[in-house]
């Protein structure tokens, strides 16, 4: 079974052939960062129209790659939400096109779905339920997965996703944009104990997140340094930042598995690719006896292969969307519309 699979929601133009859901033959991911650089971060208007440029050529490199023809596909699959409406646009025509063009069946894909799916490029036959942690640019989440499709959201952030905080610490520690990967390279040479930081567990055994108190602290402190005139070791900034995130989300992750008495747990989005967050839980997973999946960091980030594994499953369902079918940027997960 042959899925083509798009990806348009934020600032990357993907593509990707999957066989049988679990097989990769391609993954093309055109990565807008140098466009968006100079401007700190994405800027939705400019991300639209660079899709547009780039999608025809990327989803030709997909099957080229492949060494796959339109004829010889199955189904075409692409994320319809959440994400950026005129980014998304781009990608849902697009294959609506293909979808009526060939004459097979669409597939409305759930970016989160696809982020959590990736861990089923890793492990197709995973021990059902599992707890996994959704820790994204946007997103921050805890969810409860009882078997392919279906999810239970159990906590996620009351204010910055992770991620952002990520990027926003990297901002004003002058690293560049995007800040994720800057912040976790520059930790390594860091002291995680120079600065103390808050961790925000909230009430009882809340399973929610906060992350503006910790990037708030983090600017307090690089204020004070200026005001004072004293030195400011960035890289002792960067890891006591990143030690104090991924403690909250080791922690919250564990609760959660032990609340749901569950043997496994997954790392799904784009921090998911933290070199820290990887350690810590690798670490205290195996403390607990349960078994942690997370998948290459090519993977965790925005691609195409992700949406096609999520698609997959779906198509397995029969459930297929409606050549109406229209992008919705606040799309939850588990809820489809269309
Ligand atoms: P969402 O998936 O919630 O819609 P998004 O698609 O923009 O948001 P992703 O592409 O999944 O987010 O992930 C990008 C985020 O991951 C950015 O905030 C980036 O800084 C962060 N990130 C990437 N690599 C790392 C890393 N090694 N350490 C920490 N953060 C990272
Ligand atoms: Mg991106
Ligand atoms: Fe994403």
């Amino acid at each position: 079974l042959i899925i083509l699979s798009v990806e348009t929601s934020c600032d990357e133009t993907s593509a990707a052939v999957l066989v049988d859901g679990t097989i990769v033959k391609s993954n093309i991911i055109s990565s807008q960062v140098d466009v968006h650089r100079k401007f700190g971060g994405v800027v939705p208007e400019v991300a639209s129209r660079k899709h547009l440029e780039l999608i025809n050529h990327v989803i030709r490199e997909a099957l080229d790659e492949a060494g796959i023809d339109f004829d010889e596909l199955d189904a075409v699959a692409v994320t319809y939400g959440p994400g950026l409406v005129g980014a998304l646009l781009v990608g849902v025509a697009a294959a609506k096109a293909i979808a009526f063009g060939l004459d097979i069946p669409l597939i409305g894909v759930n970016h989160l779905e696809g982020h959590v799916s990736a861990n089923f490029l890793v492990e197709p036959k995973p021990n059902f339920p599992v707890i996994c942690l959704v820790v994204s640019g946007g997103h921050t989440d805890l969810v409860l997965i009882s078997g392919f499709g279906q999810y239970d959201l159990l906590g996620a952030t009351r204010d910055d996703a992770a991620g952002e905080a990520f990027d926003k610490v990297a901002r004003v520690l002058g690293l560049g944009y995007p800040g994720g990967p800057l912040i976790d390279k520059l930790a390594a040479s860091g002291d995680d104990t120079a600065i103390p930081l808050p961790r925000a567990y909230l009430a009882g055994d809340s399973l929610d997140f906060s992350f503006s108190g910790l990037k708030t602290a983090v600017i307090n402190h690089l204020h004070r340094a200026s005001q004072k005139g004293f030195h400011v070791n960035k890289a002792n900034v960067a890891a006591s930042f990143r030690r104090a995130a991924v403690d909250v989300l080791v922690d919250k992750t564990l609760l959660a598995a032990r609340q749901h008495n569950t043997g496994t747990i997954m790392l799904a989005g784009g921090v998911a690719a933290n070199q820290l967050l990887r350690e810590e839980m690798t670490r205290r997973a195996h403390q607990e006896a349960r078994r942690l999946i997370y998948p290459p960091p090519v993977l965790c980030t925005d691609n195409a292969a992700m949406i096609g594994c999520a698609a997959y499953y779906k198509y397995l369902r029969g459930d297929f969307a409606p050549l109406t079918l229209n992008a919705v940027p606040n799309l939850p997960l588990g809820q489809d519309r269309y």
